[in-house]
């Protein structure tokens, strides 16, 4: 068998408890808390922003900036900031998803981000999100809710009833073909389950005080070890919790050492629908936050710019041995060989030829096997919240990511091998007196 790390057990742990964005977050809060890092508010007139001071900020539930102060200050020690996003590709629930339909009770969905449709069929799902309350005093309160049993499924169809499936390929359609199933209704309306009076009883509210939610649909089947000697981790989410994890890891193990420069972990939602959102990668969320870490002014934070560093950390295509031509011929990173930088020349990925060579020597002081990752020329290159972050900033900047296969499938596939490799590195980023 081959040895699992620690890090990677943790990872499947973080992911299996992490089925939302807004969980991601949460779970991550709890880390940082144990860890003595103290949450400020965007509102906050002033922050404790001390030599060594650790803490957190979030914006929307979904986005979270952690940062520890340098020993020195930033305008001579730069930051060195990790990057990722902690949205998934999934279906969620529309405002009014009851419908009746033939004698079931199936509920509207929209696909979020780039979902491989196909394999949500036949699941056993979950419910997931956060929904927004009104209490007797009209306060709103927004509570994390995670059905973690398999209350729905979209069942595919019969073999008999598309008979040229396999030979043509499956065809569906977001709106007719997704609802899921979760109840037999009969055909009177008053038989229809309704999902306020679900979630009134999951949060032991009133349906009335439901007035708002955003629910995701999950697989409820645990991440797992796999292959023939444990190679593999099977997992929803890895794109990009696989990243995330890493990054929170790599700050909190190097909390004790003293570092000079200040750190930062910037973990963004939306990313999957574009980043162009009031939390995204392509807010004034960063900004805001590395304004007043740099000092208060916009002046300093240009002066700490060009000291500073930024690893965009997003899940890599691995070749995959039965399409081995989707990718050029050079640049095929493989499974359990370590992460891979990813370059393109129009700028999808925000690695330049120095930025390389900064972190290619971290790597090789870490002892971390790194890989290339380059889109075949006729193509469409993928994107990351890299090039949005390093336009913004004016940042130096590499993308780089730990492979894997089945991206944006509800279950993905990863090396158990390569989450320490990833976190090694940027750890020794974190480290790094002067780049
Ligand atoms: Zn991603």
């Amino acid at each position: 068998m081959s040895e699992v790390p620690p890090a990677t057990r943790d990872l499947l742990d973080f992911i299996a408890a992490s089925p939302t964005p807004w969980h991601a977050v949460e779970n991550v809060e709890e880390r940082l808390r144990r860890a003595g890092y103290v949450e400020v508010r965007e509102h906050d007139p002033s922050w404790n922003l001390d030599p060594g001071q650790r803490g957190w900020v979030t914006r929307a539930g979904g986005s979270i900036v952690a940062f520890r102060m340098g020993n020195k200050p930033s305008l001579e020690a730069g930051m060195r900031i990790v990057a990722a996003h902690t949205d998934s590709p999934n279906l969620r629930l529309k405002p009014h998803p009851d419908r009746q339909r033939h004698g079931y009770a199936t509920l509207g969905v929209e696909p979020y981000g780039g979902v491989l449709l196909h394999t949500w069929l036949d699941r056993d799902l979950g419910i997931s999100g956060r929904v927004s309350t009104r209490s007797a005093d009209r306060r709103i309160e927004t509570r994390l809710i995670s059905v973690n049993r398999p209350i729905c499924r979209i069942p595919s169809l019969a073999i008999h009833l598309n008979r040229g499936v396999n030979k043509d390929g499956l065809c569906l359609n977001a709106q007719d073909h997704l609802p899921p199933i979760w109840a037999l209704s009969g055909d009177s309306p008053e038989a229809l389950p309704d999902i306020r009076t679900f979630l009134a009883a999951e949060l032991d509210v009133t349906a009335e005080a439901v007035l708002g939610f955003e629910l995701c649909l999950h697989d409820i089947q645990p991440p797992t070890v796999s292959g023939l000697t444990g190679e593999f981790i099977h997992a929803p989410r890895l794109d990009n919790l696989g990243s995330c994890h890493p990054a929170v890891a790599a700050l909190l193990t190097t909390d004790d050492l003293g570092c000079e420069a200040t750190a930062v972990v910037a973990l963004f939602d939306h990313e999957e629908i574009g980043s162009r959102t009031n939390r995204g990668a392509a807010s004034s969320f960063l900004r805001d936050v590395l304004t007043r870490l740099a000092g208060g002014t916009r002046q300093a934070l240009s002066r700490t710019v060009p000291r500073s560093f930024m690893a965009s950390t997003d899940m890599a295509h691995g070749v995959h041995p039965n399409y081995p031509d989707k990718h050029d011929g050079e640049h095929r990173p493989v499974l359990g060989q370590g992460p891979a930088l990813k370059t393109h020349h129009q700028w999808k990925y925000a690695t330049d030829s120095e930025a390389m060579a900064v972190f290619r020597g971290l790597c090789q002081d870490a002892n971390v096997p790194l890989q290339e990752f380059v889109s075949r020329s006729d193509m469409p290159c993928g994107s990351t919240v890299g090039p949005i972050i390093a336009t913004e900033l004016g940042l130096r900047a590499v993308d780089v990511g730990n492979p894997m296969l089945s991206m944006h499938s509800i279950r993905e596939m990863a090396s158990s091998q390569d989450p320490p490799h990833l976190q090694k590195a940027l750890e020794h980023l974190f480290q790094a007196a002067r780049l």
